[in-house]
């Protein structure tokens, strides 16, 4: 079943429910190789991307997310908001004027986002930052579609992959953001932006799993 626009907003609306009920966690997480504001950045952005998207109707799911990237980039300051909001106006130009997406268009999309924090982040694998979950998320989505698996499995196996991806970021030592000024001190600490990435990726696998939104 392609992804509608109700439940690519209420993918949204689950994540912003999901980093409300997560924000002291993802503090906690900040507060040892940070500035101890993730969880607060990531709530005020998705409180305020909430009260926008009230305003708005479908069908257009590529208008959704801009309009998602838009707000967060103008409510949430650090790196992780531009970063955020890179991600959603990126996966917004990916799935601009269609009314659902193919499994193919969510990974696409998805694959759009991940490459725009990239390059406007510059990290890659092993930097310990939320690509550490995002980009095993997006390789895992993509080979479960190539392997012919179905949507659900391919986004199933993509928020496990986030999941690895976030856990394995424990032991490494951050070389992108304010963690690398810890140097080897940031080794032992699970990356607060990984942690919020495995919660967009796995979300995603709930609200758009066939059993959901029928
Ligand atoms: P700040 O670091 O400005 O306080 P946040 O605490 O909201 O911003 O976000 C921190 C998270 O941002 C980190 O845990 C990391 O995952 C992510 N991050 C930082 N710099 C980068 C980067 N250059 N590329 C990708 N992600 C990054
Ligand atoms: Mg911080």
């Amino acid at each position: 079943m392609p992804v509608s626009y109700s439940q690519a907003s209420d993918w949204i609306r689950a994540f912003a429910a999901t980093v409300a009920e997560n924000k002291v966690y993802l503090t906690e997480l900040d507060s040892a190789i940070g500035d101890a504001d993730h969880g607060i950045n990531m709530n005020r952005g998705m409180q305020a991307v909430v009260a926008k998207i009230d305003g708005i109707s479908g069908p257009d799911i590529g208008a959704l997310l801009k309009t998602v990237g838009m707000t967060l980039v103008s409510t949430v300051g650090g790196a992780g908001g531009p970063l955020y909001g890179t991600l959603f106006l990126q996966m917004g130009t990916s799935a601009a004027g269609k009314s659902e997406l193919s499994a193919d268009d969510w990974a696409a999309a998805l694959a759009a986002g991940v490459t725009g924090v990239q390059s406007r982040g510059k990290a890659e694998l092993g930097d310990k930052t939320m690509i550490d979950a995002l980009a095993p998320a997006v390789a895992a989505l993509q080979a479960a579609l190539a392997d012919g698996s179905t949507f659900d499995d391919a986004l199933r196996r993509s928020a496990e992959a986030a999941e690895g991806g976030m856990k394995a970021t424990i032991p490494l030592v951050a070389r992108k953001g304010r963690a690398s000024y810890l140097g080897e001190r940031s080794a032992g600490h699970q990356d607060p932006g990984a942690t919020s990435s495995w919660l967009l990726v796995s979300g995603a696998a709930e609200a758009f799993s066939g059993e959901a939104g029928q």
